[in-house]
């Protein structure tokens, strides 16, 4: 989503989500912020959701302190938009670029954790949305990584062009691929639905003597206003959308984490790491409770969608 949608008043955030969302809406009819979910004793609602994810501007540009999350896997993001290093003794993996005006930014947290920015040589993505890949051309430049992508996000990876740059795309990816670097190996899941290629990456990690199901979450959001029924461009969005919920219970996870750190509670969970207790991070709970808050969401919107139609 991009950057406005968190600060602008609610009606021109709910036109901008509308024509997005390929609803086409006039200004002023925008419906009420609606259905509402409560998932374990909190109620969310499509804007409540993306508040969450998206926080403010500031939030969006702003480095979280760098850290290591588990084994290899360093958290180099924003405060509200994700970047992993994964690192190995061949060059480092790094998953999201976020905003092109963020590259610098993460690359000063990978120099602060005392990795080398030019070291990284795989680029890879959570899926085609500008807050999550705007900047892969840019790191690219800037480092030469081979820059990897799921096949049915390729077309909107395209249409991505910060400064009328090409996005850069060197291998094709499907689903259940794998990539490689250094004796790590991530695989890549096809969770459509958020976009169509939304990509849910998981992988082992080792971490004092002990291996963990690391599961990143590419999103299983459904933005406000987004049409699961009567979908112009994809009218068979919500069966993706269902095959990416089924495709996200069946995985094993230790370890969630995500393409917002909101999606995995980061902040309640990084003052933690390192006060001798156990990781923090391991929370196999906390990932069942994001599926189910996304999937929840999911079937209240489908069912208004589905009434509204049926008028
Ligand atoms: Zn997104």
């Amino acid at each position: 989503m991009p950057s406005a949608f968190a600060t602008k008043p609610a009606a021109v955030l709910l036109a901008s989500a509308l024509v997005a969302g390929g609803v086409g809406l006039a200004q002023g009819t925008a419906p009420p912020d609606s259905p509402s979910v409560t998932v374990r004793g909190k109620t969310f609602t499509p804007r409540s959701i993306l508040a969450r994810n998206m926080g403010t501007d500031e939030d969006q540009t702003t480095a979280f302190p760098p850290h290591r999350v588990v084994g290899n896997i360093y958290y180099v993001g924003t405060r509200t938009l994700s970047a992993y290093l994964i690192t190995t003794p061949a060059g480092h993996i790094l998953l999201n670029s976020t905003y092109e005006r963020n590259v610098r930014t993460i690359a000063a947290s990978v120099a602060q954790l005392g990795f080398a920015f030019t070291d990284v040589k795989i680029l890879l993505g959570t899926h085609a949305h500008g807050d999550h890949q705007e900047g892969d051309a840019l790191v690219k430049q800037l480092t030469g990584a081979q820059v990897m992508a799921m096949a049915e996000d390729v077309p909107a990876l395209q249409n991505m062009k910060p400064g009328g740059k090409a996005h850069p795309i060197d291998r094709v990816l499907h689903d259940g691929d794998t990539v490689s670097l250094g004796g790590i190996t991530l695989v890549a899941h096809l969770t459509p639905g958020h976009t169509r290629g939304c990509t849910t990456w998981t992988l082992k990690v080792s971490d004092g003597g002990r291996t963990y199901d690391v599961v990143i979450i590419g999103s299983l959001g459904v933005n406000p206003g987004f049409q699961l029924v009567n979908n112009k461009d994809v009218p068979q969005i919500a069966d993706e959308y269902a095959r990416a919920f089924k495709m996200s219970r069946a995985l094993p996870c230790d370890i969630p984490l995500g393409s917002h750190p909101g999606m995995y509670n980061m902040a309640e969970k990084y003052p933690k790491v390192g006060k001798g207790g156990p990781n923090p991070y391991i929370d196999p709970a906390g990932y069942k409770a994001e599926l189910d808050l996304d999937e929840a969401m999911y079937h209240a919107v489908l069912d208004a969608q589905t009434r509204a139609a049926g008028r």
